[in-house]
Protein backbone atom coordinates (compact mmCIF):
# COMPACT_ATOMS: atom_id res chain seq x y z
CA UNK A 1 0.00 0.00 0.00
CA UNK A 2 1.48 3.43 -0.55
CA UNK A 3 1.58 6.11 1.62
CA UNK A 4 -0.35 9.63 2.45
CA UNK A 5 -0.19 12.14 5.04
CA UNK A 6 -1.74 12.89 7.88
CA UNK A 7 -1.54 15.97 10.20
CA UNK A 8 -1.49 15.79 14.20
CA UNK A 9 -2.29 19.20 15.71
CA UNK A 10 -0.49 20.68 18.04
CA UNK A 11 -3.33 19.82 20.48
CA UNK A 12 -3.12 16.44 20.52
CA UNK A 13 -5.20 13.59 21.63
CA UNK A 14 -3.35 11.07 23.73
CA UNK A 15 -4.02 7.24 25.39
CA UNK A 16 -2.21 6.59 28.46
CA UNK A 17 -2.32 3.09 29.29
CA UNK A 18 -0.64 0.68 32.05
CA UNK A 19 -0.48 -2.68 33.60
CA UNK A 20 -1.28 -3.56 37.27
CA UNK A 21 2.08 -3.65 38.05
CA UNK A 22 2.33 -0.06 35.95
CA UNK A 23 -0.10 1.81 36.93
CA UNK A 24 1.91 3.56 40.02
CA UNK A 25 4.35 4.88 37.57
CA UNK A 26 2.47 6.21 35.37
CA UNK A 27 0.54 8.07 37.65
CA UNK A 28 3.69 9.25 38.80
CA UNK A 29 4.40 10.22 35.44
CA UNK A 30 1.24 12.12 34.98
CA UNK A 31 2.05 14.16 38.29
CA UNK A 32 5.49 14.95 36.81
CA UNK A 33 3.85 15.96 33.72
CA UNK A 34 0.58 17.17 34.73
CA UNK A 35 1.38 20.91 33.40
CA UNK A 36 2.16 19.77 30.00
CA UNK A 37 -0.52 17.20 29.65
CA UNK A 38 -3.11 19.11 30.94
CA UNK A 39 -3.35 21.02 27.40
CA UNK A 40 -4.25 17.87 25.43
CA UNK A 41 -6.91 15.51 25.17
CA UNK A 42 -6.48 12.56 27.09
CA UNK A 43 -8.01 9.07 26.87
CA UNK A 44 -7.16 6.12 28.98
CA UNK A 45 -8.19 2.27 29.68
CA UNK A 46 -10.95 2.37 32.03
CA UNK A 47 -9.11 1.59 35.58
CA UNK A 48 -6.28 3.23 34.20
CA UNK A 49 -8.03 6.55 33.35
CA UNK A 50 -9.82 6.58 36.87
CA UNK A 51 -6.73 5.99 38.65
CA UNK A 52 -5.01 9.01 36.86
CA UNK A 53 -7.80 11.44 36.96
CA UNK A 54 -8.55 10.68 40.74
CA UNK A 55 -4.52 11.25 42.01
CA UNK A 56 -4.17 13.95 39.08
CA UNK A 57 -7.62 15.31 38.96
CA UNK A 58 -6.23 15.18 34.91
CA UNK A 59 -9.63 15.79 32.70
CA UNK A 60 -9.58 11.72 31.06
CA UNK A 61 -11.89 9.87 29.07
CA UNK A 62 -12.40 6.25 30.46
CA UNK A 63 -12.78 4.14 27.89
CA UNK A 64 -13.24 0.30 29.18
CA UNK A 65 -11.02 -1.47 31.03
CA UNK A 66 -8.04 -3.48 28.86
CA UNK A 67 -9.39 -6.98 29.45
CA UNK A 68 -12.66 -6.03 29.06
CA UNK A 69 -12.44 -4.36 25.49
CA UNK A 70 -10.52 -1.12 26.26
CA UNK A 71 -7.88 -1.56 23.88
CA UNK A 72 -9.48 -3.00 20.83
CA UNK A 73 -11.46 0.63 21.93
CA UNK A 74 -8.58 2.23 22.06
CA UNK A 75 -7.04 0.22 18.51
CA UNK A 76 -10.51 1.46 16.63
CA UNK A 77 -9.77 5.12 17.64
CA UNK A 78 -6.63 4.97 16.31
CA UNK A 79 -7.30 3.20 12.97
CA UNK A 80 -10.16 6.04 12.65
CA UNK A 81 -7.06 8.49 13.60
CA UNK A 82 -8.85 9.94 16.73
CA UNK A 83 -5.44 9.14 18.56
CA UNK A 84 -2.43 11.16 18.22
CA UNK A 85 0.01 9.13 20.82
CA UNK A 86 0.30 6.28 22.89
CA UNK A 87 1.68 6.26 26.15
CA UNK A 88 1.30 2.23 27.01
CA UNK A 89 3.14 1.23 30.33
CA UNK A 90 3.29 -2.09 29.62
CA UNK A 91 4.05 -5.11 32.24
CA UNK A 92 7.07 -7.38 30.61
CA UNK A 93 7.13 -9.22 33.69
CA UNK A 94 4.11 -10.69 34.31
CA UNK A 95 1.35 -12.25 31.77
CA UNK A 96 -1.93 -10.68 30.94
CA UNK A 97 -5.23 -12.23 30.39
CA UNK A 98 -5.85 -9.99 27.67
CA UNK A 99 -2.71 -10.42 25.73
CA UNK A 100 -3.83 -11.05 21.72
CA UNK A 101 -5.71 -7.12 22.93
CA UNK A 102 -2.21 -6.17 24.00
CA UNK A 103 -0.71 -7.26 20.60
CA UNK A 104 -2.66 -5.68 18.75
CA UNK A 105 -2.65 -2.33 20.44
CA UNK A 106 0.61 -2.49 19.25
CA UNK A 107 0.45 -3.62 16.53
CA UNK A 108 -2.51 -0.95 14.74
CA UNK A 109 -0.38 1.78 16.75
CA UNK A 110 2.40 1.07 14.33
CA UNK A 111 0.60 0.73 11.16
CA UNK A 112 -0.93 4.09 11.59
CA UNK A 113 2.51 5.36 12.86
CA UNK A 114 1.83 7.10 15.68
CA UNK A 115 4.36 7.80 18.61
CA UNK A 116 4.19 5.54 20.79
CA UNK A 117 6.25 5.58 24.23
CA UNK A 118 6.35 1.90 26.14
CA UNK A 119 8.31 2.77 29.17
CA UNK A 120 8.81 6.07 31.15
CA UNK A 121 12.41 6.77 29.45
CA UNK A 122 10.37 7.07 25.91
CA UNK A 123 7.59 8.86 27.21
CA UNK A 124 9.94 11.41 28.71
CA UNK A 125 11.59 11.59 25.09
CA UNK A 126 7.85 12.02 23.59
CA UNK A 127 6.99 14.83 26.15
CA UNK A 128 10.12 16.95 25.95
CA UNK A 129 10.19 17.08 22.17
CA UNK A 130 9.71 20.12 20.76
CA UNK A 131 7.41 18.62 18.39
CA UNK A 132 4.69 17.78 21.42
CA UNK A 133 3.36 21.04 21.58
CA UNK A 134 3.28 21.48 17.39
CA UNK A 135 1.54 20.25 14.53
CA UNK A 136 3.39 17.37 12.87
CA UNK A 137 2.94 15.69 9.73
CA UNK A 138 3.33 11.94 9.70
CA UNK A 139 3.28 9.10 7.45
CA UNK A 140 0.56 6.94 7.12
CA UNK A 141 -1.16 4.20 5.03
CA UNK A 142 -2.95 5.53 1.86
CA UNK A 143 -6.35 3.09 2.36
CA UNK A 144 -8.17 5.60 0.53
CA UNK A 145 -5.75 5.53 -2.42
CA UNK A 146 -5.82 1.62 -1.98
CA UNK A 147 -9.68 1.29 -2.34
CA UNK A 148 -9.85 3.10 -5.40
CA UNK A 149 -6.92 1.54 -7.18
CA UNK A 150 -8.95 -1.80 -6.54
CA UNK A 151 -11.70 -0.38 -7.98
CA UNK A 152 -10.91 1.21 -10.55
P1 LIG B 1 -7.04 -0.93 32.65
O1 LIG B 1 -6.54 -1.65 31.35
O2 LIG B 1 -6.58 0.49 32.57
O3 LIG B 1 -8.52 -1.00 32.64
O4 LIG B 1 -6.42 -1.66 33.82
C1 LIG B 1 -5.21 -1.57 30.98
C2 LIG B 1 -4.85 -2.73 30.12
O5 LIG B 1 -4.63 -3.79 30.66
O6 LIG B 1 -4.82 -2.62 28.88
Amino acid sequence: MKNTTRQISAVKNIALVAHDHCKQDLINWCKTNRTLLASHYLYATGTTGEMISKETALKITALLSGPMGGDQQLGGLIAEKQIDMLIFFWDPMNAVPHDPDVKALMRIATVWNIPIAMNEASANFLISSSLFDQTVNIRIPDYAGYLKERLT
